[in-house]
């Protein structure tokens, strides 16, 4: 017989034996995350890893809305929506984004990784789910709840989505899920090809737009409205703490699928609702990024400022589009010391380590948000030269340009 705890004393100590100085996880910040300083261990540090794009979880605007709503409300539904959690301030919610998004319904969920989880609500043992690669694991995890088969195929690559679409007998219900934008490497889907062979396959598609919706498109409303193909996309998710500068999520389509999402969905149904002040913020969040489309600019305009200047002295930052900027940083090892290194320096990234790191290779990933300064970008481009030259990452002179 072995111990269910047993696990625990072998990861203790693996913990035990690793350098406390390169150890990149759960550092505590003092201070609020105003999307470009934050407080650590008394010193003042770059904030370039949250997902605050937009800058709005610090926004006066958005805490005064979920301060009026905390002290409306109170701190708690303490309760599923189905039964007492459904306060007018999520409807109004539901019915904004369902606008916003340019869907007839939408619901709003306690996290964006919940929201995933409804999915599962809307397969069985008879559907086959196609997935990329590189997909979130809480889609990962909504094919496994769903008891579905899982059909992978590698990164973008749309020749190995169509030989399993075209390979993959089924007699049941057929899903496309894909993130829009990746959240490590920054880089887009392919939705045009993807609806067009969700289409020759019968397939429903449904895309997870939890880096992309604020961001891409002339409204905001994701790479779907990037590419022109919102009306080929039958379920945008997207959660609301990033862009919206909150927490939770919101799963938007067709009414009669939302409908039966919130009555079905385990992750919904058997969950609390979304706190009154996240709602509030939410909403504030939405308006003021309907109403301010200069922050998406300005997060798209940092992030090439910074994929230039890094690219310019030969790190390789993949295919990144969005404000999500992954550095390919060597082996595990290599990438604690360079981001010990940064963190020392007075610069805030995370490491991403195989397997969440997408190619095999760890990351240093970079995410940027509109309120971050030129200033601010220079000095991150700075200190990753020096400390990439320091370590040998790239050549200690620029790789010379023949543009
Ligand atoms: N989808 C994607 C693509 C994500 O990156 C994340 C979180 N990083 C989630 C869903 C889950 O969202 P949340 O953290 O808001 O629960």
């Amino acid at each position: 017989m072995t111990d269910i705890f047993g696990r625990c004393r072998a990861w203790s100590a693996y913990r035990a034996q690793l350098d406390p100085a390169i150890y990149p996880y759960f550092r505590s910040i003092a201070s609020r995350q105003d999307g470009t300083e934050v407080e650590v261990d008394g010193r003042r540090l770059i904030m370039a890893g949250s997902n605050d794009y937009l800058g709005l979880s610090c926004d006066p605007r958005v805490i005064d809305a979920a301060a009026r709503a905390l002290a409306r409300f109170g701190t708690s539904c303490s309760g599923s929506r189905l039964l007492n959690g459904t306060l007018t301030l999520h409807e109004e919610l539901e019915s904004e984004m369902a606008r916003f998004l340019g869907r007839s319904a939408a619901v709003v969920v306690t996290t964006g990784f919940q929201t995933n989880l409804a999915v599962a609500a809307l397969l069985d043992r008879d559907s086959v789910v196609f997935a990329d690669r590189h997909n979130h694991a809480s889609l990962v995890d909504a094919v496994q709840l769903g008891a579905s088969k899982h059909r992978r195929y590698r990164h973008n690559d749309m020749a190995h989505l169509r030989h399993l679409l075209e390979t993959t007998e089924s007699a049941g219900s057929r899903l496309i899920i894909t993130d829009g934008a990746f959240s490590m490497g920054g880089d887009i889907c392919d939705l045009p090809q993807i609806v067009k062979l969700a289409q020759m396959h019968s397939a429903r598609v449904v895309v997870d737009g939890a880096h992309d919706v604020g961001l891409l498109g002339e409204r905001g409303r994701g790479v779907a409205e990037h590419f022109g193909v919102e009306e080929q996309v039958d379920l945008v998710i997207t959660t609301l703490s990033k862009c919206f500068g909150s927490l939770g999520g919101v799963f938007a389509g067709p009414a009669e699928v939302i409908d039966y999402a919130r009555h079905h969905a385990r992750s919904i149904v058997f969950a609390a609702s979304l706190p009154p002040a996240n709602v509030a913020a939410a909403l504030a969040a939405l308006r003021i990024l309907e109403s301010e489309p200069e922050r998406r600019r300005r997060a798209f305009q940092v992030a090439e400022q910074l994929n230039n200047g890094l690219r310019a002295v030969g790190f390789n930052t993949g295919d990144s589009v969005t404000p999500v900027v992954p550095v390919r940083a060597g082996s595990k090892l290599e990438c604690l010391r360079f981001w010990s290194e940064l963190f020392a320096a007075g610069i805030f990234v995370n490491a991403v380590l195989p397997p969440a790191a997408p190619e095999g290779t760890a990351v240093i990933r970079i995410t940027l948000s509109a309120l971050h300064t030129d200033q601010h970008i220079d000095r991150i481009i700075e200190e990753c030269t020096a400390v990439g030259r320091r370590l040998g990452f790239i050549p200690s002179t620029p790789p010379i340009s023949f543009e």
